[in-house]
């Protein structure tokens, strides 16, 4: 069993823990972090000095460090190395018992380990770090540690928008009581009301009607698929179903005049031959309408691109209605489900 890092055992008392050669970089750790520098600073330093980080290396037998030959990075300090180190009470000479171990890696029951490789604080060990020192720090770092506690309270994360500025709503607690909460634009709460106006609503009001909009969706595409898939192109995009017709017509409009232009050069062809028009006149005639030709091809090809873009549009509403059919009516949303079936909201 390995001695926290800064410390070694006692070669007198196995069970005595005696500072090491790393306890000035234990010391200088939390003095930079009083500075106010950040974990991720701190780690950035220590990496650029290529100081061994906790996990580099071993102590032999008879307390001799050595390098461990299988860590690849030795000097890669990385914001959660730091953190530990410096949140450990063992520098403030708090007693440490590792009598206990977990199984393995993966298995996290715990198994009593040899007594040989218990600490037993019999004396209180040498501190690193001062009581006021570590606790100021403790402090600090509970403040920038950012919040990774999943919030079941939050289900919208990251799919609420302000209507107006774009850019996302936020989660306030209201009432801890009563648990009620809003949701309140970024720029609003961060800039203020110059560049966005309040973009605010209730987290309750938010979960009924996106669960009501949900099993709207999911009844209708029970009660009739195909209805409901076209209701969903429509929806989608109104405007751009005009367009699609606009185009249609054009296409036929196109493939018209490209046969007229067909019949037209062949029969001036003809008229050429017959010398029933002059070869310059044929000419000049024929590249005009070979010139309209080549437009309206590429105009044609141009449609029909924009067109199969629309046939696209058609498919992932076909998809969206596939995997809405295969829900029940919902009483209780959660994160899961709404980051399945909703890509955005956007709060007006
Ligand atoms: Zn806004």
């Amino acid at each position: 069993m390995r001695a926290p890092y800064g410390y070694k055992k006692s070669p007198e008392n196995k069970h005595k823990l005696i500072p090491d050669e790393h306890a000035p970089i234990v010391q200088r750790m939390y003095r930079m972090a009083m500075e106010g520098k950040s974990c991720g600073v701190i780690a950035n330093i220590l990496k650029k000095e290529s100081i061994p980080t906790p996990g580099a290396y071993l102590r032999d037998k008879d307390g001799i460090l050595r390098k461990d030959e299988r860590v690849k990075y030795p000097y890669d300090w990385i914001q959660s190395t730091v953190r530990d180190v410096l949140m450990k009470e063992v520098y403030i000479g708090n007693i440490v018992s590792l009598r206990y171990t977990s199984k393995s890696f993966k298995d996290k029951r715990l198994v009593q380990r040899p007594e040989e490789d218990w600490i037993k604080v019999e004396n209180t060990h040498e501190p690193l770090i001062d009581e006021e020192t570590f606790y100021t720090v403790q402090k600090r770092i509970s403040i920038k540690r950012p919040k990774y506690k999943p919030n079941p309270e939050n289900i919208f994360r990251g799919l609420l928008f302000c209507g107006e500025c774009g850019s996302s709503l936020v989660y306030k607690r209201e009432n801890c009581k009563t648990g009620t909460a809003k949701y309140n634009c970024n720029l609003h709460v961060h800039r203020g009301k110059k560049y966005c106006t309040t973009h605010t609503v209730k987290a309750e009001d938010l979960k009924t009607i996106v669960t009501g909009d949900i099993n709207h969706h999911i009844l209708l595409s029970k009660k009739d698929k195909n209805a409901y898939i076209q209701q969903l192109v429509c929806q989608s995009d109104s405007k751009l179903n005009g367009e699609k017709i606009l185009y249609q017509k054009e296409m036929n409009k196109i493939s018209q005049r490209l046969d007229e232009l067909n019949v037209l050069l062949q029969s001036m062809y003809e008229d050429k031959v017959f010398k029933r028009i002059s070869e310059e006149r044929y000419s000049s005639m024929s590249s005009n309408f070979e010139k309209e030709e080549t437009e309206l091809k590429e105009r044609y090809n141009e449609i029909k691109t924009k067109l199969s873009q629309y046939t696209q549009q058609n498919k992932s509403a076909k998809d969206f209605a596939d995997l809405i059919e295969q829900y029940t009516p919902i009483k209780e949303l959660d994160e899961i489900l709404l980051n399945t079936l909703i890509k955005k909201i956007i709060v007006h």
